[in-house]
Formats: structure tokens, sequence, C-alpha cells
């Protein structure tokens, strides 16, 4: 229940009590919602730290990108719908284009993107 409860803590939205947390997860493990497979808790409690940690992260990505951060859901909802599943978008790099030649960019100022340091020069006109 330890390692249970360092995901509990770690978690970004409403929770309730270590023992009424963990009574529904390993109830929902065994009496899943929506025909999802029946799992072992044992087996998913490591898989929960890390997947609420990288949740985060995307989460702070986004806040930092001023894009839409969905309102966090409670515990009880994350662990009924098995949230440390989901993929994390973090991992398809969103793609930005150079403001002069269009292509790929991988550098910014504060307006604009840019492929290349010959790009930027050029913008500048230099
Ligand atoms: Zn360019």
């Amino acid at each position: 229940m330890k390692k249970f409860n360092l995901a509990r803590e770690k978690f970004y939205g409403t929770k309730r009590g270590l023992e009424t947390e963990y009574a529904n997860f390993v109830y929902r493990c065994k009496k899943p919602l929506n025909n999802y497979p029946v799992l072992d808790p044992e087996k998913v409690l490591p898989l929960l730290l890390p997947a609420i940690e990288s949740q985060i992260t995307v989460r702070e990505q986004a806040r930092e990108r001023n894009e839409f951060v969905p309102p966090p859901k409670n515990f009880q909802t994350w662990i009924n719908n098995r949230c440390w599943e989901e993929e994390s978008p973090s991992k398809a790099v969103r793609e930005h284009k150079c403001c002069v030649c269009g292509k790929k960019a991988n550098s910014r100022t504060s307006n604009d993107w840019f492929c290349s340091k010959v790009c930027h020069k050029k913008k500048l006109g230099w």
C-alpha cells in the first residue's frame, strides 16, 4: 500500500483517503468497468507513479505553451478508467515551420520560428 500511497500523494487531482482509494483500486482491478481485462493489482502498482509523473510533465508543458489543460480528474475516476495506460501526447513532437523558408523549424525567438541561423539572419535583414 506504500507504493500506492506514493502515487496517491503525487496525483494532481482531487483524492480521498489512502484506504478508500486503495480499496477502490484493488476492487476495480478485479471488477473492471467497461469489459476491461481483469488485472493483478500488484502488477499495476509500479505503473501508477511514473504515469502520474509523466502526466504532470505533459500538463506543465501544455500550460507553458498556453495550450488547453483539461481539468484534473479525481483519483477514483483516474483509477476506474485506468488512466495509467494513457499514452503521453508529448511523444508526438509538435512541428513548427520556419517563417522564412517553411522548412521544419527548431529554434525560435519571441515571435518567429526558424530552421537555421541562415534564415534567422535573412529575416533580420543581414
Ligand atoms: Zn528556414
